[in-house]
């Protein structure tokens, strides 16, 4: 074996584990029983992680007595197994499609906790938003113009008007100032087939600032609307709570002296998921909430103008939630590091189909534990033709050398990763989601459905 000279200039990005992940891990059969049960890669993914995560949020607006509800962000991650969690938690769910909405209510949740965003809406979903009493944030006048009249045979529709950020002018989503003043003037006429409830955005980004100032700016627009004699209660701040997948010492080093020789063929990438930050979850929601305005915190302006604050969390409530399971085909050193080649495709970790990379380190699973072992370094690849199908291009070190019949971990991937981009490429079947639920002092495991 070539000797792993490079090793120890190598970074480690060690996750962050939870500790349902640690126990499924130590836990010598389950992870090899459910390869056995479905023979290829599998995404795990926890339920109870979500609910504490939902929770959090809710309590942080109680804490600060802030009427609200908690959207999650449904395009995140498609399993079912979240929304029962979220019906019996009294949550909601933000939807952009009609098989999302569908999906929605199928698993209990109520119209009326189900808001649908995202760009131009077909009129199917929003027809099935006005028949369900779900909450429809408008993006453009157009699209307020035929939501009136499918309101005409399909009843009365409650909206939030979205606004274009001024701090992000080139935006595709949102109403442009002009737009704005013309559509709430629209809205006056059009009630009460066409219900104004209130103002929202989604910014990019994980900054608690610009979504304090953004929202202090539009409980003051809420009160001038209110003034004019529209009964607004509402406002949403959509998405883009931070999270926390490395240590921050981990993260500094490696952003502070990267190098391309740490990657496989020397691949650069222009920029990477910021996976150490502060706040997150529910304290950047607390953060968002105590930042003050003219000598009193936004939740207290929240409760002096009687405004509901609806927040859009996706990836912040499937943060710890979720990992992905590759069986490894087989290992090969070409240089001084290996390649090791996995059952599955990089479809399944997408921050590779964004000019990124997801960087927490993968954990190795061995079949055997080799006492004798020496670590390696190596870049993991994918089972299809193409050269650029590589789950990760970085030179990760792993305690022993992979070999066929161990499974490699890719630990938090349930936000955005694991089925954003997935394919049939080659006929391969999509990985199965195996739902993994405590049961006293073992684990129960079962396919989502
Ligand atoms: C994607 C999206 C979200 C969720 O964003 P996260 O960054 O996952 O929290 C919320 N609201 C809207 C409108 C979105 O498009």
């Amino acid at each position: 074996m070539v000797l792993n000279a490079s090793l120890v200039d190598l970074p480690a990005l060690p996750a962050l584990e939870p500790d349902w992940q640690r126990r499924v891990r130590a836990d010598r059969q389950l992870l090899f029983d459910i390869h056995h049960a479905v023979g290829g890669p599998f995404h795990v993914v926890y339920p109870e992680q979500f609910a504490d995560n939902l929770r959090s949020f809710q309590k942080t607006l109680a804490g600060h007595r802030v009427r609200g509800q908690v959207y999650y962000g449904k395009k995140a991650n498609k399993a079912g197994c979240w929304l029962p969690i979220i019906a019996d938690l009294d949550g909601a769910v933000d939807v952009a499609s009609e098989p999302e909405l569908v999906h929605a209510l199928a698993n209990g949740i109520r119209g009326r906790d189900i808001g649908v965003t995202g760009a131009a809406k077909t009129d199917g979903l929003l027809r099935l938003a006005a028949r369900h009493d779900c909450v429809v944030a408008i993006d453009a006048l157009d699209e307020l113009d035929r939501v009136a009249a499918i309101a005409r045979n399909a009843g009365s529709v409650r909206i939030l008007l979205r606004t274009l950020p001024p701090n992000a002018p080139h935006s595709r989503f949102g109403l442009s100032a002009t737009d704005l003043d013309t559509a709430i003037a629209l809205c006056a006429r059009l009630r009460p087939r066409v219900e104004l409830i209130g103002f929202s955005f989604h910014l990019d980004g994980y900054a608690v600032a610009p979504r304090a100032e953004l929202a202090f700016d539009l409980i003051r627009l809420c009160a001038r609307v209110k003034a004019q004699g529209l009964p607004l209660t509402t406002l949403s701040i959509g998405g883009g709570f931070a999270c926390r997948y490395l240590g921050d010492d981990d993260w500094n080093a490696f952003v502070t002296h990267q190098r391309d020789d740490w990657f496989h063929a020397g691949k650069r990438f222009e920029k990477f998921y910021p996976y150490a930050q502060a706040p997150t979850g529910a304290d950047m929601l607390e953060a968002i909430l105590t930042t003050a305005f003219e000598g009193h915190t936004l939740a207290n302006h929240l409760r002096d103008n009687d405004i509901q604050l609806f927040i859009e969390p996706g990836r912040a409530l499937l943060i710890d939630a979720g990992c992905t399971v590759f069986p490894v085909l087989g290992y090969k050193q070409n240089a001084d590091y290996g390649i090791t080649a996995v059952h599955g495709l990089s479809m399944s970790v997408s921050e590779q189909w964004k000019g990124s990379e997801f960087l927490p380190d993968p954990i190795l699973v061995p079949r055997n534990l080799d006492p004798a072992a020496e670590p390696i370094a190596t870049c993991v690849g994918g089972a299809s033709c193409m050269e650029y199908d590589v789950l990760t291009w970085r030179k990760v070190p792993l305690p022993q050398r992979p070999g066929h019949g161990d499974l490699l971990l890719y630990p938090n991937t349930a936000g955005y990763q694991m089925d954003k981009n997935e394919s049939e490429f080659h006929q391969l079947p999509l990985p199965p989601k195996v739902v993994i639920t405590p049961q006293e002092d073992r684990f129960q495991w079962r396919l989502d459905k």
